[in-house]
């Protein structure tokens, strides 16, 4: 089932295009499945369950963070994560720096950029994304790399306007690629879509879809 899954999605996407298998609320044993139909990208969103989780999968799974993060619990991270996705901040770009200094490595790191109609979603806006990277206290990190920008676009069935979220933020991720990263090449992901919008985020320029539950089935979440 899995397997197949992800054949299916892999067929449907370019080669250009990274897919990150959700597996969030997923057990180790579906992770495994997908792990030997040879998917190697993963993605949690929270610190504690990709902790739990690492020991008992290969060492060449590439963990992706793609939750909001909180600074006290980098640490935890820092010693292994692949990319982080949820950067929204230059107090977390900070602390992943200093992180990722302690353990004598540079730190992928995509800034998360607000572009849903939704209150309750994180990420910077335009304005902040251009002050975080003029600022001089970013221009002294270097443990810490950008190499894109992240975008969830609002949970809708107006094609339209998810369409136009993913294009905009294309266009921002464009622009500050020649303002701020012209002779730098590591800046080169745009991390958008998911299981319902892939295929129009991936249309607008994505190279790096995030999907869970269209290869794992839906999440259960325990009711607290
Ligand atoms: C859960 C999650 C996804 C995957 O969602 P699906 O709809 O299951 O594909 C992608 N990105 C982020 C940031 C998520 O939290």
């Amino acid at each position: 089932m899995i397997k197949e899954n992800l054949r299916l999605i892999q067929q449907s996407l370019p080669d250009k295009v990274t897919l990150i298998a959700v597996s969030k609320t997923h057990p180790v044993e579906l992770i495994r499945e997908a792990y030997e139909a040879g998917q190697r990208h993963f993605g949690e969103n929270k610190v504690q369950e990709m902790m739990d989780k690492k020991p008992l999968l290969p060492d060449d799974v590439k963990w992706h963070l793609i939750g909001h993060l909180q600074s006290n619990k980098v640490k935890y991270i820092a010693p292994f994560v692949h990319l982080i996705h949820s950067v929204d901040s230059l107090k977390l770009l900070i602390v992943i720096n200093k992180e990722a200094a302690k353990n004598n490595r540079v730190i992928d790191c995509l800034l998360q950029i607000h572009i849903s109609t939704e209150e309750t979603k994180f990420g910077l806006d335009a304005q902040e994304l251009t002050q975080l990277l003029d600022s001089s206290e970013y221009a002294i990190l270097s443990n810490i790399r950008v190499c894109g920008l992240m975008g969830m676009a609002s949970f809708s069935d107006d094609l339209i306007l998810v369409r136009n979220e993913f294009r905009g933020l294309n266009n921002l991720f464009q622009q500050i690629k020649s303002s701020h990263f012209h002779s730098d090449s590591s800046f080169s992901i745009l991390s958008m879509g998911m299981s319902g919008d892939y295929v129009l985020a991936v249309e607008e320029g994505s190279n790096m879809v995030r999907v869970g539950s269209s290869i794992f089935g839906q999440r259960v979440y325990n009711s607290e």
